[in-house]
């Protein structure tokens, strides 16, 4: 896949959108977001030219501001910068667009912006032949959102330290990915992803109000299934029903729908021909 320049939009109350030069440094050291991790962020799969779910990214990117209790983002600022820069990158089969919104400049108040494009890597591999994927305990209840809702669990935030943590810990283990469980014993989501099981006609996926991200993927792929008739169903999910599934996918912007082949060191067969018809719907949606 050939691979091009990012182009970078920063975003201000006071300058609105304003293109500015991906190599050249724009965030300040005393920013929030780079000292804490204090701030949220989108990625949004570009397909063909289209940014996809782009209202549900936005949408959220809005939820997990007011989780952290941020300055609302100017939504409208916001939609300008990623269309501007689809069309102001090369023209490539697949891209990907961040959004990022910080706390901004310690004792400022005012909060950091900015939107960039780039080329999405190659996920062929993942999209065809599956992911390796090992569970690890989050640590945390299942109802931690409810009962701790301070942990910012299911809002889009900065500190990924974890989820790239774990991401090494699966690599350690030889697998590729890793699916969270609750350490009561339910199934919750990957670093990156949401999980979506198939029991015969039914896909099943965690329901969201346990301190996971609402997937914007996921609720592109039960709106494909229902619209082919299978039922889908938002559930608290027992980790052993991983076990009996009769197949499993980790889905998620820019990498889309991988199925998976391994869970924890166990071979598993893949669905195939029901996971290609997800990822020609995923890559053909018109918004
Ligand atoms: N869960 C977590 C923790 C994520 O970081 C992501 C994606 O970034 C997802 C789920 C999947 O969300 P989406 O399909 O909207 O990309």
């Amino acid at each position: 896949m050939s691979s091009s320049r990012p182009v970078l939009f920063l975003v201000s109350a006071d300058s609105g959108c304003v293109r500015a030069d991906p190599d050249a440094p724009h965030v300040s050291v005393m920013d929030l977001g780079v000292t804490r991790g204090d701030g949220i962020f989108e990625t949004i799969s570009v397909c063909d030219g289209r940014a996809q779910a782009l209202e549900a990214h936005l949408d959220r990117f809005a939820r997990s501001a007011r989780l952290l209790d941020l300055p609302e983002p100017d939504l409208g600022l916001y939609r300008q910068a990623i269309l501007a820069a689809i069309e102001a990158h090369d023209d490539l089969a697949e891209l990907y667009v961040k959004t990022v919104l910080t706390r901004g400049i310690e004792g400022t108040g005012v909060p950091t912006g900015w939107v960039y494009a780039a080329t999405a890597a190659d996920f062929t591999s993942a999209r065809t032949d599956g992911i390796r994927v090992v569970t690890l305990d989050r640590g945390l209840r299942h109802d931690v959102a409810q009962t701790s809702p301070w942990l910012l669990q299911g809002a889009k935030t900065l500190s990924y330290a974890i989820n790239r943590a774990a991401l090494r810990e699966a690599e350690r283990r030889d697998a590729d990915d890793v699916i969270f469980t609750s350490s009561d014993g339910f199934v919750l989501e990957g670093p990156t992803a949401n999980v979506i099981l198939r029991k015969g006609d039914t896909l099943l996926t965690p329901r969201t109000d346990q301190g996971i991200l609402p997937g914007t993927t996921q609720a592109s792929v039960f709106e494909f299934a229902q619209a082919e008739g299978m039922n889908t169903e938002y559930a608290v999910i027992p980790v052993a029903d991983l076990l009996s599934a009769d197949a499993l996918w980790l889905v998620s912007s820019v990498r889309q729908a991988a199925p998976i082949n391994s869970l924890d060191g166990v071979e598993r067969s893949i669905d195939a021909e029901l996971t290609a018809q997800i990822t020609s719907y995923l890559l053909g949606r018109r918004d």
